[in-house]
């Protein structure tokens, strides 16, 4: 038997990453999942537990992805990189005007960093943050991103039993305070917002959005708000954009998507909003903007988004392609009020799905979030997401994804009126 090396190398590793807890919730969801079909090779499991869409491009899309091709394909229309990483001028006027102006937003096309994911965006948003210095606050439940990455970066301790990273300030949102998180009681420095929100498919109303962004105000803080749900908003006095609510051009980034909308996630696409106004603190105390340290960083590390899916992203502003968004959006809205309104009937506690792709419900008769996967598992042959793998506050709930057909939604609704009534 070989010894192992003692030091095969001497390069030293980023430690931070020794602090994340391991992936828990998905691996051990596929844990469970793979022991009971091994038992039960027969059973017809519906899954509505994945996050990812499910039906295919809007034709908008293929045909100018497919238009796109044929031009990289003959020498006078190629393309090679970009003059600027930051994205196509003509995809990036479409999103000012369609995404913000049309809103009354006063954001600039050249405010619109174009990107391959809001995923990275809201990770990669740290590098131009000091490591260390910020007080950060995310909601609990939360989606994970935002937590692990600054756990990468250094800006956490470590993680307690609960999986609590010290040092981060967690702001619970449940049914006692309608799924809003109150502002925090000490000041922080940085704040995570998502809205229309993954897990529990709440959304912030303007009076609600519009206290954080005074918050920010007051306090000098950041937020970052993750609009990745914005074209599930269906109530008319929901903002789709935090540059709706007055101010929040001095305090805050926003993250936007295709994937949910236009069905990206595997075409990937996604574009950052950094307000030209808005600034950070250098360490000598100077008041920095951010717009040029996005810019350099976005130039530095990436060398822009493919014409091809750009091209892509901007027939989703067609009138065809919005057409086509609506109808997508609206499939799986549809999915989402079924689960409600089968759920509601057998007398659970529902939440989200009316602006969000996610349903939130409160495990009946007190089940813990596992228990009740065991039992909708078991009983039923339907997999979800316990509620508390995205936090200790989401203990005792638990989340349904409409992203799925509908005869699955339809056959899943059934069988949890069989199970759960
Ligand atoms: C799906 C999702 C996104 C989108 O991420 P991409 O990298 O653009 O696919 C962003 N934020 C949240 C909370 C999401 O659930």
């Amino acid at each position: 038997m070989n010894e192992p090396a003692e030091h095969v190398n001497m390069a030293s590793i980023n430690d931070n990453y020794l602090k994340l807890t391991a992936g828990y919730l998905f691996p051990e969801i596929s844990r469970r999942v793979k022991a009971f079909t091994a038992a039960q090779p027969e059973a017809n499991l519906i899954r509505l537990g994945i996050g990812d869409v499910t039906e295919p491009l809007p034709q908008a899309c293929i045909e100018a992805m497919t238009q796109a091709v044929s031009e990289m394909g003959v020498r006078e229309t190629f393309r090679g990189y970009m003059d600027d990483s930051q994205g196509y001028d003509w995809l990036r006027e479409k999103i000012a005007e369609n995404d913000f102006r049309a809103r009354g937003c006063d954001v600039s096309a050249d405010e619109i960093f174009v990107s391959d994911g809001s995923k990275s965006d809201t990770a990669n948003v740290l590098d131009i943050l000091a490591t260390g210095e910020n007080r950060i606050a995310v909601t609990d439940p939360v989606y994970p991103v935002y937590v692990d990455t600054n756990v990468m970066a250094g800006n956490t301790g470590d993680a307690d039993e609960s999986g609590k990273y010290a040092g981060v300030t967690y702001l619970p949102v449940t049914a006692e305070n309608d799924f809003t998180p109150a502002l925090p009681s000490d000041p922080v420095d940085v704040i995570y917002l998502c809205s229309p929100n993954n897990p529990t498919g709440a959304a912030l109303s303007r009076e609600k959005l519009a206290k954080w962004v005074d918050y920010a105000r007051e306090h000098r803080s950041l937020i970052l708000f993750d609009a990745a749900y914005e074209a599930f908003i269906t109530d008319a006095s929901i903002p789709h954009s935090i540059y709706e609510i007055d101010g929040a051009r001095d305090v805050a980034i926003e993250f936007r998507s295709f994937s949910k909308n236009a069905g990206f996630t595997g075409t990937r696409c996604a574009y950052t909003v950094i307000p030209r106004s808005l600034a950070g603190t250098a360490a000598d105390g100077t008041e920095q903007p951010l717009h040029p340290l996005w810019a350099r960083r976005h130039n530095t590390k990436f060398n822009g988004v493919s014409y091809i899916i750009q091209r892509g992203a901007e027939a989703a502003y067609s009138s065809d392609g919005q057409q086509q968004v609506r109808e997508l959006v609206g499939f799986y809205l549809e999915n989402a009020r079924l689960l409600r309104e089968g759920l509601q009937q057998i007398g659970i506690d529902v939440y989200g799905g009316v602006n969000a792709p996610y349903i939130w419900l409160k495990t009946p008769g007190g089940l813990s979030s596992w228990d009740f996967f065991d039992r909708l598992l078991e009983a039923g042959r339907l997999v979800g997401t316990p509620g508390s793998g995205f936090g200790a506050a989401g203990e005792g709930y638990f989340r349904l994804s409409a992203f799925n057909s509908r005869k699955n939604v339809e056959q899943a609704v059934e069988r949890f009126q069989r199970v759960a009534g």
